[in-house]
Parts: C-alpha cells; structure tokens; sequence
C-alpha cells in the first residue's frame, strides 16, 4: 500500500470546497475531464507531427463507460499520460491558471456562520479548476495514467481532501484513465431538492451533457449506447442491442457555417471554451480569404474576466493551425486596446512547428491581426450604430482601454478609434460621439469645449462650466483619468481643436469685453504684481476676467499639462510630479476687486493675505487639497473676528 500523501494546503481549500458545493452546474466536471483529454492528445499529437512519430488524428479517441452496478463512470483518453511525477504535481496542486484567485474565493466561501455549510460559488467554472470538479460528483476518484513510451503505469486515488496516494499499477497503452465513484444520491427533508448524482450514469444525461459543452472536440468522444429496434416479426417488440457512437460532432463551431448556428450555440461555446458565466456582449465569427487564410471566433466578454486588472492578466487569442491548437495565449493578435477579447484564430498559413520567438515575427500573423483588429472594429461601430444601449453597455466596461489605447499610441492609433469614443455631455446630459458634437456646434463655436472633474455634480460647479453654457456652448465631461490625456493625444477632431473650459485660452469674450479687460489689467498692473509676488511659487499670473459669474476667483492652466492633469499624475504612483502652469483669474464684476483696489491704497499687507486667501480658494473650487489647510483657516477666522 502506497504512503497518503497530503493536497498543499490551497488544494485541500479548493477541494473541500467542490466535495461540499452546492453549485448547481455540477455537470460541468465532465467537460472539464473531457477537456483535459482533449489538452493530452493535442500534446501528442502535436509531438507526432513535430517529431514525425507517425500518428494521425484519427488515432486517438476519448471513451466514456458508465456502470450503474457499481456505480462508476471511466473517462479514457489515449493522450500523452502521465508519468509519476506528473501525477502528483498535476494533481496534487491547483492548475496554475486560477490559484490565486481560488485562494480568495475559498477565504471568502470560508464557513461564516459556522454551521457547517459553504457558500454557493457559482462563478466555479470561471477559473479552470478543472481536473478537481470531478469530486463534486464523485466520492472518490482513481486516475490510471501512463505516458507516451513509459514502460511502467501509475495509479493515483484520493478520497478528498485528506490526500492521495501515488503507487504502479497494469495498464497496457499510454494515455489516462479516471474512473469516478460517484456519491449516492441526497435525499432532502423535504423529498424534492435533493442531489441526485446517479443521473450522471444515465446515457441520455450524458448525451446531452457532452453535445451542450464538448460537442466541437475534435476527437471522437464514444459511448457504448443502448441501440433499439423494431422486431422485424413482432412490430410491438423491441430489442436492444447496444453500439459504440460517437456523441459529438467534431465540427470545431468556427468552421461551421454560420447559418447552422444559433446564439445559444455561440454563447455555450465561449462559456465552456473561455470560463466565463454570462453570455458575450459580441461576437464576431469570420472566415477570410485573399492575402491570408483564416477563421476566427472572437468574443467580447460583458465584464472583465476577474484578473483582468492585475499583472497576471495575459491578452492573446488561441492560435490554431489546421485545427491544431499551436498556442493558447497569442497576445501578437490583439493590439492592448483590444486585450479584453477573448477568442480563436485558425489559419492554414501557419507552420506547426513555429516557435514563439518565430512567431512574432511572422508577416502572415502581422496580417491576421491588422484583419482582427479591423474587424473588431467594424463590429464596434456598426454596434454603435444599431444597437446603441449594448454599445454603452460595452463602453461602461471597457471604454478606459480604447482611450488608452489612443494615449499610450500617442495618437497613432486614433484613426478607427477617435469615433467609438463616448463622452458624457452637457447638451442631452448623456453620453455623445464627438460626431454627434461636431454636428450639433453652433455655427460661431470655435472648438469642441470639455471639463475635467471627479464627477459631473463637481464639474456642474466648475465657474468656467457656467460660462461656456451661458453661451450656449455643449461641454464634454471627462470623469476618467486618461481622458485629458486622449484628447490631448488627439489633438482635434474633424479640424475642431479641443479646448478646456478650464483653459486660460478659453476665449469666450467679445473683441469690446476683451478691450476692457485689458485696460482694466494694464490699470492695476502694480496691484497684481504685489499679489504675483506673494504667489510667486504658485502661479504665472494673476489677471482680472470676464468669464466668471458668481465666484471671486478660479485658476485656470496655462500650458499643455492642465490643472486636472496634474490632478491625475500627483495620484499615480512614481515621481512624475509635474506641476501644471497656472493663471489666478480674479471675476473682474466681483465686489472683490474693489475691495483689492482699496487695500492696494491703504493697506498692502491685507493685500497680500486677501492674494492667498483668493488662490487658496480657487484651489479649493477645482477640488485640489490645501498644502496648509489650517494655515487657510486661521487666515479665514482672524478676517471674521475682525
Ligand atoms: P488545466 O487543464 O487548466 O491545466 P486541470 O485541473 O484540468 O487544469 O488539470 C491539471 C493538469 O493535469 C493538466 O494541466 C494536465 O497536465 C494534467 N492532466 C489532467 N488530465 C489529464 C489527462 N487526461 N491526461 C494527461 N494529463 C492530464
Ligand atoms: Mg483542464
């Protein structure tokens, strides 16, 4: 008898968590099993074709036996196997894909109430758990493996979560054998919602479960089943014979024709192939002919998969040669904006044997990916177009990355993108194209005018908002991080120039206002340049303006990085601290300037204080924290205890 040996610790977690779940798609452990048949002949079958051992396709078929007497269910494949050490070191831990996230998910299905019970986990299949789903259904599991041109087979058992064991046992050919004992039946108090597990030795149900999930393997998947027949003497007798079928078609989805296919096939397809647990928001199937060969499957997930924010996120769709599956991530297809697609390409023009390296620079994947990208693209227009509430829908959770993709590109990659770009606007109060802006500008309006803020309520109370609107000018709102950045990348838009209502360019004034206003600043040159003087570190320049309403002050930015800008880079990680250049402008129909003028005569060091109490209040209004608050407030609090 083998030594047990036990799981590492966030392999028990998991697999408790499977013995104890209540998830109710529990029949997707045979698609996991069935996969992972598939993944061991693929591997062999790709070292057949790069080592020329001689196998061929229709040599490998996976086998599926139910035996109600004793209640087991075999899944044999004849892939590559498994030597020992494979056996416990695939086994043994949780596949590589969603470790660290199960680690997370098993603390938070952690027993909180502490009666025993678990959680649902209902997002199970996401993370390729795989091999271990089988203990969902079955009490215990044998898995009897032996590699490619191995002398010796290896049985591995375990019961659960309190280890395995590992020992030499018979088996004549290499590939993998899991037999699974599948739990008795549970009876609830209440005689109906119960577990029923035997279900998953009956032939209909695994029918059924193999064409809902696994039907586009490309190895046959047979099954002894019940043949039966019309007694050619007696019409009203039957008998039964029982035959091997094949129970899937073999048809990979991509290479069918669309017009065989329903959205439900589509959306189970993408569920099963890419772990995810809602429908894709889109999908483009398509086969192209000309300068290269290809079928490609591409989904658009409706939410981000759950590691899509961290480092271990990898874009890439699979790469198929042939049908063959030759790489499972091929980030090459996908520019980063698009890193939220998920999907295949499979192309005839492709070697077998290309290495990674080799591949990346291979002209015929270039072209495949400039094809992709165009017809994702494509897709996201003509979604805008026709069926705008899903195209927000989409833009909700992946418009941050388009806009990055303008930035990161310095704007290189704005053609095809600039017009999926949404921004919330004034004019409806909801999200617009900048086409739909253009079209809508007044025929005396300049430039295409936005506002950057943490919320639309904080750039409403923008003083420089107001005044645009009061000309009857729309405003974009930009809410996002990266926005200033795009649209600086951008530059225009249809000969339109941007323009930052919080700019000190804004120039809304007529030529008169704009006389007047200067007079007016010549006049009090020496009363700005005391107050320049004070708030020499903190602002090019302090001018009278027209374009305030209500408030005293507002600062506005004078160069290329703005006031939000700097916002934005002080809160990002790193040294890049770069100030923005900015102008105090002063409401020049303000009680205020009377107030400074009369201080400029009488007292010039009320001037000063009143210089810092305007610019600190001007920070204050865009929402930028004081470097001395209470040095403000003491300020404020001597001038109301005067
Ligand atoms: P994943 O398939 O995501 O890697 P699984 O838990 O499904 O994770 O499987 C773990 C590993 O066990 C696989 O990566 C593979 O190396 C090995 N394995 C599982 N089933 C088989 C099989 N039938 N034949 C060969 N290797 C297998
Ligand atoms: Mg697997």
């Amino acid at each position: 008898m083998a030594a047990k040996k036990q799981f590492k610790a966030e392999s028990k977690r998991l697999l408790e968590l499977m013995i104890n779940s209540i998830y109710t798609h529990k029949e997707i452990f045979l698609r996991e099993l069935i996969s992972n048949a598939s993944d061991a002949m693929d591997k062999l079958y790709f070292k057949s074709m790069s080592e020329s051992i001689g196998l061929s396709r229709s040599d490998f078929e996976i086998f599926i036996a139910a035996d109600k007497e004793n209640r087991t269910l075999t899944i044999t494949d004849n892939g590559i196997g498994m030597t020992k050490d494979e056996l416990e070191s695939n086994l043994g831990v949780i596949a590589k894909s969603g470790t660290n996230e199960f680690r997370k998910l098993s603390k938070e299905a952690e027993d909180v109430d502490g009666d025993g019970s678990h959680e649902d986990i209902s997002i199970i299949g996401q993370f390729g758990v795989g091999f271990y789903s089988a203990f969902m259904v079955a009490s215990k599991v044998e898995v009897r493996s032996k590699f490619y041109g191995a002398d010796e087979a290896f049985l591995w058992t375990s019961s659960g979560s309190d280890g395995y064991t590992v020992e030499a046992c018979e088996k004549e050919s290499h590939g993998t054998e899991i037999k699974l004992y599948i739990k008795e039946n549970v009876i609830a108090e209440d005689g109906e919602t119960g577990e029923d597990y035997e279900e998953f030795l009956l032939e209909y149900k695994i029918r059924s479960i193999v064409k809902k999930y696994s039907d586009y393997i490309r190895y046959p998947i047979k099954m002894e089943c019940v043949k039966r027949e019309r007694d050619e003497e007696n019409p009203d007798e039957y008998t039964e014979t029982s035959e091997i079928q094949t129970l899937n078609s073999m048809v990979p989805i991509w290479k069918k024709n669309k017009s065989e296919l329903k959205d439900e096939d589509y959306n189970e397809f993408y569920k099963s192939k890419f772990h995810d647990y809602t429908d894709p928001v889109a999908r483009i199937h398509s086969k192209t002919e000309g300068t290269a060969t290809y079928s490609a499957l591409i989904f658009i997930p409706k939410k981000p998969p759950y590691d899509f924010y961290t480092k271990e996120f990898e874009k890439g769709l699979q790469l198929y040669t042939n049908g063959v599956m030759i790489m499972e991530k091929c980030g090459d297809l996908l520019p980063d904006y698009f890193s939220f697609a998920k999907g295949l390409v499979d192309s005839e023009d492709l070697s077998l044997n290309i290495s990674r390296e080799m591949l990346q620079h291979d002209r015929q994947l270039k072209i495949i990916a400039k094809s992709i990208e165009r017809s994702i693209k494509n897709e996201f227009k003509k979604m805008l177009s026709n069926d705008r509430e899903r195209y927000e829908e989409f833009w909700k959770e992946f418009g941050t990355q388009i806009k990055f993709g303008i930035y990161n590109s310095f704007g290189a990659a704005k053609e095809g993108l600039q017009d999926l770009l949404l921004f919330y606007s004034s004019a409806e109060e909801k999200l617009t194209t900048l086409e739909e802006y253009t079209v809508r500008m007044k025929e005396d309006q300049k430039s295409i005018y936005f506002a950057s803020g943490e919320s639309i309520t904080r750039i409403n109370a923008l003083p420089q908002v107001e005044a645009v609107k009061d000309k009857g000018y729309e405003i974009l709102y930009l809410t996002d991080n990266v926005d200033e950045f795009c649209l600086q990348m951008l530059i225009n838009y249809n000969e339109k120039m941007f323009m930052s209502v919080q700019s000190s360019d804004l120039d809304l004034e007529t030529e008169e206002e704009k006389e007047e206003i200067k007079k007016k600043n010549t006049d009090n040159k020496e009363l700005f340049g005391i107050m320049k003087e004070v708030l020499a570190d903190k602002v090019q320049d302090v001018r009278f303006s027209q374009k305030l309403k209500t408030l005293p002050v507002c600062v506005s930015g004078a160069g290329a990085l703005s006031v939000e800008m700097e916002k934005v880079l002080a809160q990002m990680p790193g040294d890049n601290k770069a100030k923005a250049d900015k102008i105090l402008e002063i409401n020049a129909n303000h009680p205020i300037c009377d107030k400074l003028q009369f201080l400029y005569d009488n007292d010039k060091e009320m001037l000063k204080v009143y210089a810092d109490i305007l610019y600190s209040q001007a920070m204050l209004i865009e929402g930028i924290s004081l470097e001395n608050p209470a040095e403000f407030v003491l300020k404020i609090a001597e001038l109301m205890t005067k």
